[in-house]
């Protein structure tokens, strides 16, 4: 069975040492109630909840998945009285306005809150998960009397959101959106269509559900210029704030999947269903677009989430498991062969594990702090600001979601191999991981998106490389702050000609470009990936730095906490970085080595 507990000393580490969360707090508004004393006493409350509710209801939940029946989807033995407590305990509401009853702490806080419940059990975090999309929609662009009828009841987690944006043929591509909505004289909508994948669609755990959904206004201009964004809430609310007449939406299937079955992945008919227009005409997919980023930056968390679990139950396998002797010698005399943590092999596998859940998290953290600032815009109603924000995470998040869940695969996959043969039964719940974790890098834009998204639209549509400049310059500044200290010097290095050689490359794609435009295509993973492993590298460098500073000068950790650290830290620049070489290398290749085959010549079996 798998075990979790809370990596507090990591996450405060983070929060405490390298961020200094506390001075940033100083810097917002909702940061006034999230003081040492309150920061600690919700993450140990998220900490008993996470462990002793949800997790035992992982593997359990897996077993028996939802079912579905006539229409309505029961969810597994426990998953409704475990939403009842977090619904009870006020989780829902930790990040959102007092005014709509929430306890209004910072949204960074709600991100290490998913991390937890999404470690504990991933699939049951998805149900209050998909209602932040939902929260977030309407605090932006509803009207007050949208804002006073929903957010309540979805702040409060009496009610759930979904997020409906998928059909059939529009997936990636969602200017292939179909579904329709004709105005009725009461100035409401009529929904008509079917939207498929989505989660959270239909469920037991709460009296209503509130769906954000795309559709087409009649007339309404071709492709993503011309979709709007409605609500269309499973019953129609009265004016007194509860649960009215049902409404035209069902739930026609459930989907049988690979991972997360827990989770119900709905087909959701609208037959004239009654929806509110949300936000501008036609411009929904913009709106909808705002929200991506913090999305995505939940997709990564879930990265983080899967690596945590792997880690958490790979190392005490190794540390148990026995076979052969150590190459260096025999470890354990008195047993009859060593642990296999013993072996060289073995600990590349975990110090993967831990460089990358470690890494990643870090790389999280330190964009959490721009979703405090951008949500501060919302609630401000501040436009400006929350655009500044939402530009300076929207450089973060294709490769936070993208190379974080690649690499959470790797994680998994790691996890089980450290089990061997015994990773591949169910019972120790390795598989389940592995399974997962797979979903991580498909939905809310697959890494090919994110990496189109962070090449093309990021650094050469939208900044001509600008946004690789300046953070490469930030770094560089960093770096210049440790040059003359023998410790990082090692680190250092490798970080000044890394940041030298991002820039080169992204010129030279860019020139590549002109004449070959598919190169961005071709070379968007390789550059994300590239990307990914930089950044991570200057985290590591930055919590090394951290780390030797609390040796000499003492910090809240013990020694051998600073110490694995700096060893970790050591094993990313020297076993994990020189990937990036490979893809810096590969990245340049000009695209017809990709687009010069023929499409008939991939196979010849119709021969
Ligand atoms: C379990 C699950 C839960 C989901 N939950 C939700 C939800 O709650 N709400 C919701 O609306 N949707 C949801 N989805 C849908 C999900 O977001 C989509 O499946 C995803 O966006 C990909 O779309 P698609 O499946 O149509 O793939 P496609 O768009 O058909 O893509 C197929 C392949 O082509 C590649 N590709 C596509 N276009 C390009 C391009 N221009 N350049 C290069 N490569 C390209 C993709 O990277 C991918 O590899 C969910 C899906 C699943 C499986």
């Amino acid at each position: 069975m798998l075990s979790y507990k809370a990596p507090l000393r990591d996450i405060k580490f983070l929060t405490n040492e390298v961020f200094n969360y506390q001075d940033h707090y100083k810097t917002l508004k909702a940061g006034e109630n999230a003081d040492a004393e309150t920061m600690d006493m919700i993450l140990q409350g998220l900490a008993d909840f996470s462990e002793e509710v949800i997790l035992p209801l992982y593997e359990t939940g897996d077993k028996e998945g939802c079912t579905f029946k006539d229409g309505e989807v029961t969810t597994p033995t426990g998953f409704k009285e475990a939403y009842q407590q977090f619904v009870e305990l006020g989780f829902q509401g930790l990040s959102y306005p007092e005014e709509f009853g929430g306890m209004n702490l910072p949204m960074s806080l709600n991100l290490i809150k998913s991390e937890m419940i999404g470690t504990a059990n991933w699939p049951w975090s998805m149900y209050p998960g998909l209602t932040i999309g939902c929260i977030n929609t309407i605090l932006q662009y509803g009207t007050k009397e949208q804002k006073d009828l929903y957010l309540p009841k979805l702040v409060s987690g009496e009610w759930a959101g979904t997020m409906c944006l998928t059909e059939a043929q529009a997936g990636t591509d969602l200017g292939q959106v179909k579904t329709k909505a004709e105005p009725n004289e009461d100035g409401t909508f009529k929904i008509t269509g079917t939207k498929i994948f989505i989660s959270s669609g239909e469920h037991d755990l709460t009296d209503n559900i509130v769906h954000i959904v795309l559709a087409r206004l009649p007339h309404a201009p071709e492709g993503t210029k011309g979709i709007s964004l409605f609500i269309v809430p499973k019953f129609v609310p009265n004016n007194d704030g509860e649960v009215g007449e049902r409404n035209g939406v069902t739930c026609g299937s459930i989907e049988h999947k690979m991972g997360i079955s827990s989770s119900a992945t709905c087909v959701l008919n609208f037959d004239g269903a009654t929806g509110y227009l949300i936000g501008k005409p036609n411009k929904g997919l913009r709106a909808m677009f705002t929200f991506m980023n913090t999305a995505r930056m939940g997709t990564a968390i879930q990265a983080i989430c899967h690596s945590e679990l792997a880690y958490q139950n790979a190392l005490p396998y190794a540390k148990e498991r026995r076979s052969m002797r150590a190459l260096s010698g025999v470890k354990e005399p008195e047993k009859v062969a060593d642990a296999i943590i013993n072996h060289a092999d073995v600990r590349r596998l975990l110090l993967t594990m831990k460089a990358f859940t470690e890494g990643g998290r870090s790389m999280i953290y330190h964009s959490s702090r721009y979703a405090d600032k951008m949500a501060e815009g919302v609630a401000e109603n501040d436009l400006d600001k929350f655009e500044k924000w939402d530009d300076k995470i929207g450089f973060y998040t294709p490769v936070l979601k993208g190379f974080l869940t690649e690499l959470a695969n790797e994680v998994a996959k790691h996890g089980m191999q450290i089990y061997g043969g015994h990773g591949y039964i169910k019972e120790w719940g390795m598989e389940l991981i592995a399974r997962d974790a797979r979903i991580s890098t498909l939905y809310e834009g697959t890494t090919g998106v994110q990496a189109l998204d962070l090449l093309g639209r990021k650094v050469i549509l939208g900044s001509k490389g600008k946004v690789v400049r300046d953070y490469t310059a930030s770094v560089m500044k960093w770096c210049g702050e440790y040059a003359l200290d023998k410790n990082m010097r090692k680190f250092v290095w490798a970080l000044t000609k890394l940041c030298a050689e991002w820039n080169t490359l992204t010129v030279r794609i860019m020139l590549l470009a002109r004449k070959d435009r598919e190169i961005i295509s071709a070379a968007a993973d390789d550059y994300l990936m590239y990307s990914g492993y930089t950044m991570m590298a200057y985290h590591w460098a930055r919590m090394a730095a951290v780390a030797y500073e609390k040796l000499e000068n003492g910090g809240e950790q013990s020694p051998e906490f600073y110490k694995a650290k700096i060893q970790t830290a050591e094993f990313y620049f020297d076993k994990l970085l020189p990937r990036a070489s490979a893809h810096a290398e590969s990245m340049l290749t000009p695209s017809e080595i990709m687009t010069d085959m023929d499409i008939d010549n991939f196979s010849f079996l119709d021969e």
